[in-house]
């Protein structure tokens, strides 16, 4: 029975018989990983605070090839998130979050990228007056992105070229982008604005979005509701739940 290690961020954790705990990880390593954490809801436990949702830790666990369930060793605290946590706003969104992460990210696949960027978002919300509003957008479009769902909005759908960036677009019927030679009459124009802040969030670091979201926010509304449509539509009817977003 091989002993796996990995820095993972703490997702969700049930309580499970009278002393036990289950948790839901994201691990840098190895992707999803749901586990048993015995004795975690004793007051001794070794686990400590370590399994508050958000924390991030150095996680140590036993597979066996044929369960599902992981045996839990160790998860010492690397940082807490506990203090973050206690802001209900910030606990609405990362617990959407941990739900689309459980519906999108494959168990026992890593996902490196998916795992630096929940780890950015979490440090950066756990700062002071963080705009939760744009990090929620930031998430979805890095997920989108990273499990295969985003158009590329940099090239016209039709043509293939590449846009200008001052030049208007169109939205088709896939939530493409078409460019006005492409067009068709009755489609949804779309300012170059709304297309350049979507290819913006691909390129920069959420620290630098952040900085520059706070003086568009009539463009973040308008590309939220495209991406949260994507979301749904990428997600199905049945996750509608996991899809919908936080009341903050
Ligand atoms: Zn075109």
């Amino acid at each position: 029975m091989p002993l796996h290690e990995s820095e993972s961020i703490v997702l969700k954790t049930y309580n499970l018989a009278e002393a036990d705990r289950i948790a839901l990880f994201l691990t840098r390593e190895f992707g999803i990983v749901r586990g048993v954490a015995k004795g975690a809801r004793r007051l001794h436990s070794k686990f400590g605070s370590s399994l508050e949702p958000f924390s991030i830790v150095q996680l140590e666990y036993f597979q066996k090839d044929d369960r599902e369930l992981v045996s839990i060793q160790k998860a010492d605290l690397v940082i807490s998130s506990f203090e973050a946590a206690s802001d209900p706003r910030f606990l609405k969104v990362f617990s959407r979050f941990a739900d689309l992460t459980n519906v999108f990210a494959q168990p026992n696949l890593p996902s490196p990228l998916l795992y630096r960027m929940l780890r950015a978002l979490i440090l950066i919300a756990a700062e002071r007056d963080t705009d939760l509003t744009a990090v929620e957008l930031y998430f979805e479009v890095w997920l989108l992105r990273i499990e295969g769902f985003l158009p590329d909005w940099s090239v016209c759908a039709r043509c293939g070229r590449e846009f200008d960036p001052a030049e208007a677009s169109e939205l088709d019927a896939e939530d493409r982008l078409q460019c006005t030679r492409c067009s068709v009459k009755g489609r949804r124009p779309i300012a170059p604005g709304v297309r350049n802040t979507l290819l913006r969030i691909l390129r920069v670091s959420p620290a630098e979005y952040l900085r520059e979201a706070e003086s568009h926010r009539e463009i973040l509304r308008e590309l939220s509701a495209i991406v949260f449509k994507l979301l749904s539509k990428a997600a199905g009817p049945s996750q509608a739940k996991a899809t919908a977003r936080a009341n903050i």
